[in-house]
């Protein structure tokens, strides 16, 4: 399949990686110069499980997009949301009508950008528990895991959506057809929702917020908030089950890892996607009439500490 990869991070880095190893023709879109330079000069480089991998893959920052040849039959979404606009700003000459698009992005809601670019029966969305990291431009490490849901959003989509399927599984991403990918994509929302922007906030791992005091509160209050909003979209949350998920990470293989938005705020500086995580749902329920007090606050908290790390 030819697949364009927009968003060369982590996740686009190990999916485009994976994809182009199973005899896909992939080609990158990325943002940030210095990894574009790093992945011209010396190739995309990852640890690979161990596995020291280097592969050419031809990389264009969006400015360039005209010099793309042929058009990508998938083009797969892995900017951080924050990005989301800007990038299909200006790709949009590379979207044709034949084009279908996939966002696996964390969060809430994309489809309600991604329908501004995209035909609804073109637009594929889902989620993936396989994880990645940038050490440097260029520089992936992809160790682990995983697996993908994915469904077509409108019906006339399911026919390629099943195809896509069976091109992630044979590049071994572990890839499954799901009949309900936006209660999985809320179920996901309400992990990040409650372990991202609290990790980020108090500066902790994932064990270390598991022995906070009163945590199960705030867990199964904050998940509640997803549940009164998600009702208003026609999902019925199990609200039980989520919090069992979520509180068994604070013991698990997982316990030691810091969640993304804490790399994100803390480490690297940079802008969360807490706007599309709890702050939608402080923003869905304003629109619905639900009250979130605890999206809100999560959501301002991190905000401000945005401002006080000065996040690019
Ligand atoms: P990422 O931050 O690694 O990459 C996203 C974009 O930011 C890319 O264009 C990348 O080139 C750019 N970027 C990365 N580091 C940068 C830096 N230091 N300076 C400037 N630009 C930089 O994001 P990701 O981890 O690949 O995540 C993409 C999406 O997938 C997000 O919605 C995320 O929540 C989701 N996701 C991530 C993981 C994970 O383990 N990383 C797992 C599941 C879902």
């Amino acid at each position: 399949m030819k697949i364009t990869v927009l968003g060369a991070g982590g996740m686009g880095s190990r999916f485009a990686l994976m994809l182009h190893r199973a005899g896909n023709e992939v080609t990158l879109v990325d943002g940030w110069q210095a990894n574009i330079d790093a992945i011209r000069k010396d190739g995309l480089q990852a640890d690979f499980n161990g596995e020291p991998v280097t592969v050419k893959l031809p990389i264009y920052s969006p400015i360039e997009i005209d010099r793309i040849g042929d058009q990508a039959d998938l083009i797969i979404v892995f900017t951080k949301s924050n990005q989301l606009t800007t990038m299909f700003d200006a790709v949009r000459p590379i979207i044709n009508p034949d084009t279908y698009v996939l966002c696996l992005l964390n969060g809430i809601g994309h489809e309600d950008v991604l329908e501004k670019y995209v035909a609804k029966d073109h637009l594929l969305l889902g989620i993936t528990m396989w994880t990645a990291g940038m050490t440097g431009p260029g520089h992936a490490t992809l160790v682990g895991n995983g697996n993908v849901e994915l469904q077509n959003f409108a019906p006339a989509g399911k026919d390629f959506a099943q195809q896509v399927v069976q091109v992630f599984d044979e590049a071994g991403l572990n890839a499954t057809y799901s009949d309900n990918v936006k209660y999985a994509i809320w179920r996901k929302a309400c992990v990040n929702g409650t372990l991202n922007s609290l990790c980020a906030l108090l500066a902790c791992n994932i064990g270390e917020l598991g022995k906070t005091h009163g945590i199960e509160g705030l867990l199964k209050a904050i998940i509640a908030e997803f549940a009164a909003v998600g009702a208003h979209e026609g999902l019925q949350l199990d609200q039980a089950e989520i919090y069992q998920h979520v509180a068994a990470t604070f013991t698990s293989d997982i316990a030691d890892h810091y969640p993304s938005m804490y790399q994100d705020l803390v480490i690297n500086h940079r802008k969360t996607e807490i706007d599309f995580i709890n702050g939608t749902v402080w923003r869905k329920g304003e629109q619905y009439g639900v009250p979130t007090p605890d999206c809100q606050l999560l959501t301002q908290l991190i905000q401000m500490k945005e401002v006080l790390v000065k996040a690019k």
